[in-house]
């Protein structure tokens, strides 16, 4: 067997720009650190919605294969060189925002086997033994059908990834605390006139955003924040930046936060919050 980094940590999203936006901070600090990163992307995000007129042509296959290049950039700014597209590129289609028809595609994500794609995603977690897992929580952060899926698949690989021998110590669900949501759109409000954005979005456009009593980790980013910004420029098709703003196609404004949020879910729950995902790992789970 080659040789492992001591750490490593798995990510595991439902489209090319998810990794950036949630954790492109904590990605970049734990890579530059020396940590193993893996990201496991689910779909190619093929029917994501293109900002910029000059890419609007993109539809379909061609965006998904522009998509999985924005991503590799991404990826290149964070340092991160292993991705994995779960079941290889286009196995899974991206299945669209709820509700549309393309939710009953039979190739879609969201119509996919759960313990077939989750077993795929096992083979990874078995492989790359991470101490530390990251997705969505059950809603997928905010209801999108990829997301929960990605959700639903993560959780059930760590069970089969238990029973084919790699437990892994520690489930982190992507978060934003309440307070830092509130106190960022009151900040928003005031120089909103100056951004390139129409309006603000709001507390509940944001994905995953609870009580901060449920917030267990919090991962110091700053230092990366001009990584992430730039991994997040190079989902040029999705993602509009001015520091420390973004919006996606819907004009929408909302923070870019360099401090990232999660809750541990698989794991002895801390009594302090964390400020390292693999704070309390015994020395022969973080070996
Ligand atoms: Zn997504």
């Amino acid at each position: 067997m080659t040789e492992q980094p001591s750490r490593r940590l798995l990510l595991v999203h439902a489209h090319p720009d998810d990794e950036s936006i949630n954790n492109g901070a904590t990605m970049a600090r734990y890579a530059t650190q020396g940590a193993q990163v893996t990201l496991v992307t689910c779909t190619l995000g093929e029917r994501g919605e293109v900002i910029p007129p000059r890419l609007r042509h993109l539809t379909g296959a061609a965006l998904g294969a522009h998509r999985l290049t924005e991503l590799r950039s991404a990826l290149g700014e964070l340092g991160v060189t292993d991705v994995r597209l779960l079941g290889g590129a286009g196995r899974y289609g991206d299945s669209g925002m709820m509700g549309l028809p393309d939710n009953d595609a039979p190739d879609c994500f969201w119509q996919a086997d759960l313990d077939e794609a989750a077993g795929r995603l096992a083979e990874v977690v078995t492989e790359v033994r991470p101490q530390v897992l990251v997705t969505y929580d059950d809603n997928g952060g905010y209801g999108h059908p990829d997301h929960i899926q990605a959700h639903r698949v993560a959780m059930r690989a760590v069970e089969l990834a238990a029973d084919a021998g790699w437990s892994v110590p520690k489930v982190y669900w992507n978060r934003i605390p309440r307070s830092v949501a509130e106190a960022a759109f009151a900040r928003l409000r005031t120089e909103l006139p100056g951004l390139p954005f129409a309006r603000s979005g709001s507390v509940d456009d944001l994905p995953g955003v609870v009580d901060d009593d449920r917030i267990t980790t919090a991962v110091d980013g700053t230092a990366h924040a001009a990584a992430k910004a730039a991994a997040m420029r190079a989902h040029a098709t999705q993602i509009e930046v001015a520091e420390p703003w973004f919006a996606l196609s819907n004009e929408q404004a909302q923070p870019l936060f360099t401090t990232e949020h999660y809750e541990l879910v698989r794991g002895p729950r801390p009594d302090t919050r964390e400020t390292d995902l693999f704070a309390g790992l015994a020395p022969e789970e973080a070996s």
